[in-house]
């Protein structure tokens, strides 16, 4: 009997990352067959429990016969075999919140009843851990050679700060502009492609635009402009970030610290990865076959 497909949309769009990650089954039967002797037969039954590790998903390791997916490629990067041994795995991460905690678990009950098919883990992160790895994947994911990606950053932050997919309607068209605004009450406000917020969110939008930006070339790039650390302290504590945030710190590099700090705890707690091996489970099955039957 076919199983209904599970779907994600339970869980807001801004906590998921999803990666398709590649699998060359030439290479990943030949390690089996050529290398360590084996039957073909035995090679199945191995690779049927084969699941990539973190590393080779993320791309902080991607290692033989993984690779990343990238629609050029054609040819298995290892040994040139063909686009028919190719096949995919679809890694879901989720950055977890106690907003949609009850959602994720729902989640994960309805993905244990098919172990074969999904392989779920959750990997030990600190909060900061957590923080880094998000600001990394947006660093990755923007491009700044336009000024649009302040824009990107900003939405990501805010949409971060309140995990719900009502913001996939809110803003279904478009933000053309975040406005600082001290009259907003809730945080925010969406009115004609304006985002209106709060001192508290747009210091925060500020505060991650810098540390996304310092890592480049004329570095500390923000809306207020291009900012020094001190340059940002001083417009933070004008626009009366500090004070929402009920940090009393005199000394910059401390209120930094603590808005920092302040940013991390407010965000996600735990990662879950659940990786879909549908795609690389069938196509196993198929080469296997057609070695089977050579
Ligand atoms: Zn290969």
């Amino acid at each position: 009997m076919k199983k209904p497909e599970i779907s994600f949309d339970s869980i807001p769009s801004s906590a998921v990352s999803k990666t398709t990650l590649k699998i060359c089954l030439k290479c990943a039967f030949d390690v089996f067959t050529k290398q360590l002797k084996l039957t073909p037969r035995t090679a199945y039954s191995e690779l049927k429990k084969h699941v990539p590790e973190e590393v080779d998903i993320t791309g902080a390791a991607t290692s033989r016969p993984h690779f990343a997916d990238q629609p050029e490629t054609d040819h298995c990067p290892y040994c040139n075999g063909a686009k028919r041994w190719f096949a995919e795995f679809h890694a879901m991460r989720i950055d977890a919140s106690p907003s949609f905690e009850k959602d994720r678990k729902k989640l994960w009950a309805a993905l244990k009843k098919q172990p074969d098919r999904f392989t779920l883990w959750s990997p030990e992160r600190t909060k900061m851990q957590i923080f880094s790895e998000w600001l990394e994947r947006l660093n990755r994911s923007l491009t700044f050679e336009s000024d649009q990606w302040l824009l990107d950053a900003a939405v990501s932050q805010i949409r971060r700060s309140a995990p719900s997919n009502d913001w996939d309607n809110v803003l279904s068209s478009g933000v053309r502009r975040v406005q600082l605004s001290r009259q907003v009450e809730d945080g925010w406000k969406y009115e004609d492609q304006w985002l209106y917020v709060s001192p508290a969110l747009y210091g925060d939008v500020i505060m991650v635009q810098h540390l996304l930006s310092r890592s480049h070339q004329h570095g500390g790039r923000t809306f207020e402009g291009r900012l020094t650390f001190q340059e940002l302290i001083r417009r933070l504590r004008r626009i009366g970030y500090f004070e929402a945030k009920g940090i009393d710190a005199d000394d910059p590099y401390e209120a930094f610290e603590q808005a920092i700090a302040r940013l991390v705890d407010s965000g996600p707690s735990a990662v879950y990865y659940a990786v879909d091996r549908k795609d690389y489970l069938a196509k196993l099955k198929s080469v296997y076959q057609k070695k089977r039957d050579k």
